[in-house]
């Protein structure tokens, strides 16, 4: 029998077309900018956690910047730029910035959401900016919180099972180490929540979605201690919320977990004050 040509292969290959996946290359990374600095938290060690483990988990490359030393009233030097989310495919907001009430300010934050830039929430980023007056900043998030509760264990449960940041992921209840509950004063009707939060008499959504416009924003109240952050966890969770807000929660962009190595803080953690 003669031995295909190369001639033949191709026409061969041609016919058959392509195989679905065969010849897929790696999906880009996304590029995300984790903005983090401000009151009451360990940044130098829970921008590292983060960055650490969502790189671990999926095709995400992120880049940090703190800025604003531990105060909650800096205006930060990276928004001076209007074109500061330039060649950012998310931003994750790890900012404390509570007392900073400068709408032109927030508006200034907000502009390449508005465009469409996916946002990510963390823990202060929702208490940031809620001395300002209206609600500028709320309805991105998709939810007014004003205050938090003592540092003691939160019990968290599910409340939506089918949202694909919950289906995939690995737990439905966790009993967190000393944390913190911000309230919920409004839920905007653009948001879901994906999961509540007890903690003594007080019961409070603790991870949501929102649609702002057409920008998808996933937030999420939890990630005071760095026990918080650092946890398994929390970081699928987070990880899982990013690529949702992306619209890119596939399995071209989850990558099989490798360890990684703990990182220990070099400072005792900030008591908690009001943020
Ligand atoms: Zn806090």
């Amino acid at each position: 029998m003669k031995i295909l040509s190369l001639f033949h292969c191709l026409i061969l290959g041609w016919m058959l077309g392509p195989v679905p996946g065969a010849f897929a290359a790696d999906p880009r990374p996304l590029r995300a900018l984790l903005v983090c600095g401000g009151c009451c938290h360990d940044y130098p060690i829970q921008k590292d956690l983060l960055k650490r483990g969502i790189e671990a988990r999926a095709r995400i490359v992120v880049e940090t910047v703190q800025q604003g030393g531990t105060s909650k009233e800096s205006r930060i030097h990276l928004y001076e730029n209007p074109e500061w989310a330039k060649g950012y495919d998310v931003v994750i907001h790890d900012e404390c910035f509570g007392a900073v009430a400068d709408t032109n300010w927030i508006a200034r934050i907000l502009a390449p959401h508005q465009k469409g830039l996916p946002g990510v929430n963390l823990h202060c980023a929702v208490h940031s900016y809620r001395a300002a007056p209206g609600d500028l900043w709320q309805e991105y998030l998709g939810l007014r919180s004003m205050k938090h509760g003592k540092a003691t264990p939160i019990q968290i449960r599910t409340v939506d099972d089918r949202h694909p940041i919950i289906r995939g992921l690995g737990w439905r209840e966790w009993l967190t180490g000393n944390e913190e509950l911000y309230n919920n004063v409004q839920v905007f009707p653009t948001a879901t929540v994906l999961q509540r939060g007890a903690q003594g008499d007080d019961d409070c959504a603790v991870t949501w979605v929102n649609r702002y416009g057409s920008t998808r924003v996933f937030s999420t109240s939890l990630g005071h201690f760095n026990e918080t952050v650092g946890d398994d966890r929390y970081l699928d969770l987070v990880t899982r919320g990013i690529l949702w807000a992306c619209d890119r929660l596939d399995a071209g962009h989850l990558k099989t977990i490798a360890p990684v190595p703990p990182l220990r803080s070099t400072s005792p953690v900030t008591p908690a004050k009001k943020p």
